[in-house]
């Protein structure tokens, strides 16, 4: 059976002498694995396109479930990631968190385009990277079906002066109403509530389309990452490593 599809690259791994065993998020097929064979020879016709964070038009054979690509070539290399190492360590770990919510062999159309445009935003320096990766953690809880409860604090129903993100429940809260509430509270800021609304309603190519000061892109940034890894329930080798490359903890 063969299937022809973009493809983009979430991960690859260095399989026997010469090969590549590749996560793929397909546009038909969604979430699958596949091999490249021969993809590390310097000959190869496969081996610009089925690199790590390249999206690219491939025809694969299935046959039981397992996938082998026949040819492929590349429709965006996303160059920018390739010439700034902390950029591309931000791009994978987007990747890794999209294999950690894509479902197998179930196309997602949204899933894909927000990984692309975050792809290209980094790639192409459009916006600062606190700010891709916020509209990205976000965007991706709202499609795995995790959107935050912004719309009024969850206890009052009042529009919160002082507002919090309950990580726990996934609502925001005035700072009083939230006082007595359990679990983990982070403090946002009038603007940084206001981006977060953005990102979580604005159309798909939108969502990084808003502007924000320092002090509330730090707010937004805590809060997003925080609320992804509350959610999944798990850590990010890749975040850890962005983190390290890039001078924090
Ligand atoms: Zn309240």
């Amino acid at each position: 059976m063969f299937r022809q599809t973009p493809a983009l690259v979430l991960r690859e791994v260095r399989y026997n002498e010469a090969d590549r065993i590749l996560t793929l998020l397909t546009k038909t097929e969604g979430l699958i694995t596949a091999k490249a064979r021969g993809a590390l020879r310097k000959s190869s016709r496969i081996a610009a396109p089925t690199q790590q964070l390249v999206y690219s038009d491939m025809t694969l054979f299935g046959n039981k479930g397992k996938w082998l690509i026949n040819e492929a070539a590349v429709i965006e290399p996303f160059i920018g990631l390739r010439e700034d190492f902390a950029a591309f360590s931000l791009g994978s770990y987007f990747a890794q968190c999209i294999e950690s919510l894509a479902v197998e062999d179930q196309p997602d159309e949204e899933l894909l385009q927000l990984g692309l445009n975050s792809l290209y935003a980094l790639s192409n320096g459009l916006y600062r990277h606190a700010h891709i990766k916020a509209a990205f953690e976000l965007r991706l809880m709202c499609l795995a079906g995790y959107a935050p409860e912004l719309h009024s604090c969850a206890v009052c129903g009042r529009e919160p002066a002082e507002p919090f993100l309950s990580l726990k429940n996934g609502t925001v809260m005035c700072r009083a109403c939230g006082s007595s509430s359990s679990g983990k509270n982070v403090p946002l800021c009038k603007e940084s509530l206001a981006a977060m609304r953005h990102v979580c309603t604005a159309p798909a190519k939108k969502i990084m389309a808003f502007k924000i000061s320092d002090g509330a892109l730090d707010r937004l940034a805590y809060a997003s990452e925080e609320f992804l890894l509350a959610r999944t329930e798990r850590r990010f080798q890749s975040l850890n490593y962005y983190k390290k490359i890039n001078g924090f903890n």
